[in-house]
């Protein structure tokens, strides 16, 4: 994962992670490993878990829901995909599950088979190590699954595959998937500033052109906090997925989508962010990663546009977002946009590409 970054947290991030990790495998490991080798060991080390756990926005509406509708967990078999260090079944269990069944493919697998045991859950949670694309579940069936597979712009790592493998396998017809909803959206942003720190600067590199090398940053999306005050438009949901009834190829999908300018400004780049709800609880609950709302480890996904668009307020920019899995790596993301100002100060119409990988 070569994502940049506009700072870098004290706290490793999820994709320094990723990359330490990954140094950490070069240095011992024989030269067959695979990227996704990589991407499964990854999540070994606690220090992804870590960030994750302290994602409160994220760890607490998990929380949240499991406690707070305890009427849905009880009695029931749920099963806990990609289950890392047993956070979700550990709630699960307290909320009076009958029995979980924790799948977990790294060898964060073991920890949380300790942490399980150390917790007095053992009899009610039950630790599979392996992919859930290979294990043997002992029951059938089951009542309840509950995952967290989110990845950056929603569907990077694309472990929404495994959720739906795992529910048309082993969830009952009437079953929950929690989450069940998660919606993408779209907004623009001002980013003159770190537009010009990150890709103009190939342009002149001490007295040298290395426009080509901008050409390619141009492709890659950043994750990053966008600050609220940049954003110079509405907000357009592109796409919403129902968890329950989806197919993986839901997940590919071109969108129309249509931006309103709330002010005279400029824009530098589209802003990608999504929200996940579990619409089956008593009340609605969910969580946004948008830049108007507190931040998560998923942050925002930021597209630069080729152009500067000079927009004057009550101005659209129209287009659509094309999402694709990527044919030679399935877990990278292909996003492409086709977007038009008619405005009164720009006339542009363009379509650019990217990929998260
Ligand atoms: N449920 C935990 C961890 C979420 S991260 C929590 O909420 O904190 C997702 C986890 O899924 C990672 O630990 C990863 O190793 C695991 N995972 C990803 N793909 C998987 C697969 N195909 N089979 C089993 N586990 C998988």
């Amino acid at each position: 994962m070569e994502m940049q970054k506009k700072q870098d947290k004290q706290q490793p991030s999820h994709e320094n992670m990723m990359m330490m990790m990954m140094d950490i495998e070069d240095a011992s490991a024989s030269d067959d490993k695979t990227s996704a080798d990589y991407y499964f060991d990854s999540y070994s080390h606690f220090g992804i878990h870590e960030e994750m756990l302290k994602d409160v926005v994220r760890t607490k509406t998990y929380q949240n829901v499991i406690y707070r509708n305890k009427f849905l967990f009880k009695d029931k078999i749920v099963l806990d995909v990609g289950a890392g260090t047993g956070i979700l079944s550990l709630f699960c269990a307290k909320a009076g599950a009958k029995h979980v069944y924790a799948v977990e493919c790294s060898q964060m697998a073991d920890k949380a088979q300790e942490i399980i045991k150390a917790n007095g859950y053992s009899n009610v949670i039950t630790v599979l190590k392996g992919k859930i694309e290979e294990i043997d579940l002992p029951v059938a069936q089951v009542d309840i699954i509950i995952s967290e597979w989110m990845g950056y712009f929603l569907l990077y790592e694309n472990m929404l595959n495994t959720v739906l493998f795992a529910r048309d396998k082993w969830l009952i017809n009437d079953g929950l998937v929690l989450p069940d909803s998660a919606s993408l959206y779209v907004t623009a942003i001002e980013d003159a500033d770190y537009k010009e720190e990150k890709i103009e600067f190939w342009k002149d590199v001490y007295g040298f052109d290395m426009s080509c090398i901008r050409k390619q940053a141009m492709t890659e999306p950043l994750v990053d906090i966008v600050n609220q005050n940049q954003i110079v438009t509405d907000c357009y949901l592109l796409k919403t997925m129902d968890i329950s009834k989806m197919t993986t190829g839901d997940a590919s999908f071109t969108a129309p989508f249509k931006l309103v300018a709330e002010r005279d400004d400029y824009i530098h780049a589209l802003v990608a962010y999504f929200d996940v709800s579990f619409t089956q609880c008593h009340k609605l609950t969910g969580f946004s990663t948008g830049p108007k709302s507190r931040a998560t480890h998923w942050k925002q996904t930021v597209l630069y546009l080729d152009d500067v668009l000079t927009i004057c307020e009550g101005e659209t920019i129209v287009g659509s977002m094309t999402v694709s899995q990527n044919k030679k790596n399935p877990r990278d993301i292909d996003i492409s946009i086709k977007y038009s100002l008619n405005g009164r100060r720009s006339l542009i119409s363009r379509t650019q590409s990217y990929k998260m990988r």
